[in-house]
């Protein structure tokens, strides 16, 4: 994708609100028609002053008839007589070109809210379609710390974002404002817009010239600037290796080179700085010069007038500004497009597949079967080799195996976080790979090892749940996760933030506000991830109480890390580099002499033999 691809894909965003877009081109049309109007009145009146003097000095009574005409057609005309009359209209002169400006202040205001709102309209579009997609996205995508990476795309690349909208705005507008001011200029004197369109052409040439000699030096300046201070921290953090060595003199010449290095690209840009304004008015001079010449040709040639000429550099004075700006707008939209492209890379990321045309899938048993299951991240390097077992619904079954095995894998594949690489994975006898993830995610809760809590208060955060969840139901799900009595003894309750508290909370009751979320949510499926770290024994107590109840009818699946905690489990699955290597109860497995869950629990047992 060029940047071109991402300009006309901005575009298509702004088409959204084309009406205003037309209202706020409209706006510019006629803030540029105001000024047209307002130049012509000034050149009006400044002819007809002209002729006023003429005839006081001769000594002669005033006596004037003003026309009006739009190019060759006459519109209207008057005649004033005597000095009173004069000075009247003097003043009307005046007050029409101020009620003209008034009318632009007007559209200027019109113009700067709509084409405005629009922008920030776009904006909005934009963040919004950001964090749809990225909450849309794969668990796959936010693997390899992405996290950075997206929070900048949102935050400082919608910001860069909004210079390409702006610049955006300010071309159309731009060009309007040219489009309208150069078909004047054309039609007050088409010889003189030849001769000034020239002058812009070679004026743009000239500066383009400069422009690209002072960022080509600007460049090498920055490279000798860079090179200057990796020098110097290289050289002063190892002085002694220069003094061990005597290499002094021999650094201090390097250290001049490049200083010499560096004055000379200085150097280059100051002569390009400097001949850059003698140049600009010598440009200008001769541009005002020609300009003169060719009008005083014209003026010899009977086809030009003051006041013709008069309205015609107004004209051109404005005129200026947006070819100018033009210009400049064009050169920095490259760059600003960049951060567009970054954002749509995001967009355009593959979402997550919902099968939302398979909705309807309902959880009843629990059931859960894993039918040669393969999976690897990337390639061939498999996390999970052919792994087959069938759990009842209701049945608790633990994980055990070493750090690596793969048992946070086999659990990611259930919610389907990683689809299987092959095999499949079947909940009540359906392949989850055919329903709908919003449907299998329901019936599932994940208490996983570190308790994320969002800023909120705590019943927010039980209520993350079950979102329609009532009062009373937040508190009993509190109470079955053993959490109520430390909420209800803090100084708000339920109603304490724990952004300001959540650093406070212990890891126990981190734990317990977990479970009493996921008990809100009363899946038929939950997927534990025992926490590593240890609590004290009457926390743990409460947490453990607090599990079982969560556990209760529920098959679930549970991350052992402890085996203190596994005996009780319908079935011990023990994995090994991807593979189930027993499955069995406690008792079955300490039966088998040589397996490695009697050895890993004889570890454990060695290194904490209170838990055990
Ligand atoms: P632990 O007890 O240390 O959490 P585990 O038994 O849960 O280990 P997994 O996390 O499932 O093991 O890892 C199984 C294998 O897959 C490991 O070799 C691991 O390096 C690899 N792995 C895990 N997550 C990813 C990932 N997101 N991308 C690539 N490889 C991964």
């Amino acid at each position: 994708m060029t940047p071109r691809h991402h300009f006309l894909r901005l575009l298509r965003y702004f088409l959204a609100y084309r009406w205003r877009i037309v209202a706020g081109l409209f706006a510019v049309a006629m803030m540029s028609l105001s000024d047209a109007v307002s130049a012509f009145l000034m050149a009006r009146l400044f002819d007809v002053l002209q002729t006023i003097s003429q005839q006081v000095r001769a000594g002669q009574e005033i006596f004037i008839t003003v026309p009006f005409a739009l190019f060759d057609l006459a519109l209207a005309s008057f005649t004033v007589a005597g000095r009173d009359e004069s000075f009247q209209m003097i003043f009307w002169f005046a007050g029409t070109v101020i009620v003209v400006i008034m009318v632009k202040v007007v559209f200027v205001y019109l113009r700067e809210y709509v084409m405005s709102s629009v922008q920030q309209k776009v904006m909005m579009r934009v963040r919004i379609e950001l964090f749809d997609t990225v909450v849309a996205l794969p668990v796959r995508y936010f693997d390899a710390n992405r996290t950075g990476y997206i929070m900048s795309r949102i935050t400082n690349d919608v910001t860069n974002l909004e210079q390409s909208l702006q610049l955006i705005i300010e071309i159309a507008q731009n060009l309007v404002y040219t489009l309208i001011f150069a078909t004047a200029l054309f039609f007050t004197s088409w010889q003189l817009t030849a001769v000034t369109i020239a002058i812009f052409a070679l004026s743009g040439v000239i500066s383009r010239k400069f422009g690209d000699k002072i960022r080509r030096y600007s460049r090498d300046l920055s490279n000798t600037l860079a090179d200057i201070s990796s020098f110097l921290q290289e050289k002063i953090s190892a002085m002694r290796v220069v003094k061990s060595f005597t290499r002094e003199e021999y650094e201090r010449m390097a250290f001049r080179k490049r200083v010499e290095s560096n004055y000379h690209f200085s150097m280059k840009i100051v002569r390009t700085i400097a001949l850059l304004s003698p140049t600009n008015e010598l440009f200008n001079t001769s541009a005002a010069s020609l300009l003169v010449v060719a009008a005083g040709y014209l003026f010899i040639q009977g086809t030009m007038t003051i006041e013709t000429m008069l309205f015609f550099l107004i004209l051109m004075i404005n005129l200026a500004k947006p070819v100018k700006a033009l210009g400049e707008s064009v050169a920095r939209i490259q760059k600003t497009l960049v951060s567009a492209g970054y954002i749509f890379e995001i967009i355009d990321q593959e979402r997550e597949q919902d099968r939302a045309d398979r909705r309807g899938f309902h959880v009843t048993e629990g059931r859960v079967e894993f039918r040669d299951v393969s999976f690897a991240y990337q390639g061939d390097g498999w996390a999970l080799r052919d792994v087959n077992f069938r759990v009842d619904g209701g049945e608790r079954v633990a994980l055990v195996g070493p750090s690596g095995a793969g048992k946070s894998t086999l659990i990611n594949l259930i919610p389907r976080y990683y689809s299987t690489t092959r095999g499949s994975v079947l909940i009540d006898d359906v392949d989850i790979s055919e329903v709908s993830l919003t449907d299998l995610r329901s019936h599932i809760a994940i208490v996983p090892q570190d308790i994320i809590l969002f800023s909120g208060s705590i019943e927010d955060n039980i209520r993350y749940g079950r979102l329609d969840a009532t009062a009373e139901e937040v508190r009993a799900a509190a109470v079955a996760g053993n959490a109520d009595q430390f909420i209800r003894d803090l100084p708000n309750g339920y109603a304490t933030e724990v952004g300001e508290r959540g650093a406070q909370l212990s890891g126990g009751q981190r734990q317990r506000i977990a479970i009493a979320r996921a008990i809100l949510r009363d899946p038929r499926i939950l997927l534990l991830d025992e926490a590593t770290s240890s609590l004290d024994s009457e926390s743990e107590l409460m947490v453990r109480e607090a599990l079982n109840r969560l556990m209760e009818g529920r098959t679930s699946f549970i991350i052992a890390h402890r085996l203190s905690t596994v005996a009780h489990c319908n079935k011990i699955l023990v994995l090994n580099n991807g593979s189930i290597v027993e499955s069995g109860t406690h008792l079955e497995l300490m039966q088998n002499e040589s397996g490695l869950y009697r050895k890993l629990h004889k570890l454990q047992f060695q290194k904490e033999p209170s838990s055990a």
